[in-house]
């Protein structure tokens, strides 16, 4: 007779997925919130065949190259309530440049119903006067002069942390990032209480050259999030000066309780026309819904109008992605839909904002689901390696989204206080054996590069002076 297991109703796969389940840890930092899961991406049987079949052959994969990234970009699009990625980049700096953006916003309404239906633009014998009046027409459906086409800007929203490099960077409060902005800087737009006084700047600012304001939802600077009356102008605002509205979500997706931080209830019904999406995804880019302000005029009612004209964006460069790079964003996403990963962030933020709270009543916590935000003084009291920066006050823990972390029990065993010596000491442990060391420094968040780190408590630092003494002076679990 077979004995029953605990087991017993797994299959194979799922048997082996679960053995492969790591115990939750300290890092909160996870690559700047790059890292969903510590668990495997291939949980899906689909992904699980063809990443096997990929290791047999490649070449039997590739040719089903296409097939994939259709299906990508059904999965996404359906995940994330109609925004299609179409433009598929390797970081979130990388996609939001103006004139990665304008190029898009051209490409899409020189290949929407709109244009392509229209009889006065119908191909005619004269190729390039053909050229220039689609050009024209779509200057004139933008509101767009030459300069919007040469030299294309953003107005960032104030309080927007400012992209890695660019010219978003020039908006980082940081010296060290102000330094190597380029480009043309963003004009940057307060979001006061009167909409008319919105709308002027907003109508000043496309004269100037602007094509779309970029906004984030949690400033990642001191996890403030958005206010839902404030978003509401904006996206009103936006849609009468014909300014695209791209919202950065790169760090906010999934993390905030919902697929897109803009689609939890209080925001609204009225989309954004763009979104920047990044790289807990497995891949960055630019998804655009056809159904926004800025979109709707373009006539993109049926799905095979709008398949082609990401298929033209696409064909633009060799492969937008590379296949080991779609096998495992098509991972993350099936895991993120099955596992409903919007609806657990609220639960793990829930369950380490009450254990904050046990340890110290009172204590302020910001930021929305999984993104916690909270004094970096209260970071190096936890003892916790979270995504901090130099000369912030606040640090954002961002906790992987797998199921232990939502678990009090679970995490105050592993992670929080003096009950986690022991697996603290294990990791050091591990990271010895492996040659390894824990990934980031505690006090400024760049990678850690130095053999004195805390094997106590499992944390490393930098070699920045700076960071030694301060690294020194941190009490041990
Ligand atoms: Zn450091
Ligand atoms: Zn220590």
């Amino acid at each position: 007779m077979h004995e029953p297991h605990a087991n017993g109703n797994l299959t194979n796969s799922e048997k082996h997925t679960e053995m492969a389940k790591p115990l939750p840890d300290h890092d909160f930092h996870n690559s700047w919130g790059c890292i969903y899961s510590g668990e495997t991406t291939a949980k899906n049987k689909a992904v699980r065949d063809w990443w096997q079949e990929y290791f047999r052959s490649p070449a039997t994969v590739e040719r089903k190259y296409h097939d994939l990234l259709s299906k990508y970009t059904e999965l996404f699009t359906d995940f994330f309530g109609g925004y299609y990625p179409i433009s598929l980049h390797a970081h979130v700096s990388d996609a939001l440049t103006p004139t990665t953006a304008a190029s898009l916003i051209l490409n899409t309404c020189a290949s929407s119903p709109l244009v392509l239906k229209n009889p006065d633009l119908a191909p005619s014998a004269l190729p390039t006067e053909d050229g220039k009046k689609i050009q024209e027409y779509v200057l004139e459906y933008l509101g767009w002069t030459e300069s919007h086409v040469t030299h294309p800007k953003f107005a960032a929203v104030q309080g927007i942390y400012g992209a890695a490099f660019g010219p978003l960077a020039h908006a980082s409060k940081e010296w060290e990032v102000q330094i190597i902005a380029s480009g043309l800087q963003p004009t940057v737009i307060s979001l006061g209480d009167s909409q008319d006084a919105l709308s002027k700047s907003l109508a000043e600012a496309k004269r100037q050259g602007c094509i779309a304001v970029v906004i984030d939802m949690v400033s990642t600077e001191n996890g403030a999030v958005l206010a839902p009356e404030r978003f509401k102008m904006l996206k009103k605002c936006c849609a009468k000066e014909k300014l695209w509205l791209i919202v950065d979500e790169a760090l906010t997706a999934i993390r905030c309780g919902a697929p897109f931080c803009f689609q939890r209830d209080e925001y609204g019904k009225e989309r954004p026309d763009l979104v920047a999406f990044g790289k807990g995804l497995g891949v960055s880019g630019i998804a655009i819904n056809f159904e926004s302000p800025m979109t709707r005029g373009l006539g993109f009612v049926n799905t095979i109008d709008r398949h082609q004209t990401i298929m033209y964006w696409r064909a633009l460069v060799s492969r937008p992605v590379t296949m080991p790079v779609l096998l495992d964003a098509l991972g993350i996403l099936y895991t993120a839909r099955d596992e409903d990963w919007p609806k657990r962030s609220l639960a793990i933020g829930e369950t380490i904002c009450d254990i904050i709270q046990s340890q110290y009543p009172g204590e302020e916590v910001y930021g929305l689901g999984a993104i916690i935000v909270v004094d970096r003084e209260t970071t190096m009291r936890m003892n916790i390696m979270a995504s901090t920066r130099r000369r912030c006050q606040y640090s954002r823990w961002l906790p992987k989204l797998d199921a232990p972390y939502a678990d009090r029990e679970v995490m105050e065993a592993y992670v929080f206080g003096p009950l986690s010596k022991q697996h603290r000491a294990r990791l050091s442990f591990l990271a010895e054996t492996n040659g390894t060391r824990p990934a980031w420094c505690f006090i400024c968040g760049i990678e850690s590069t130095s053999n004195d780190w805390c094997r106590t408590c499992c944390l490393g630092r930098c070699e920045n002076e700076v960071c030694e003494k301060s690294f020194k002076k941190h009490t041990c679990l």
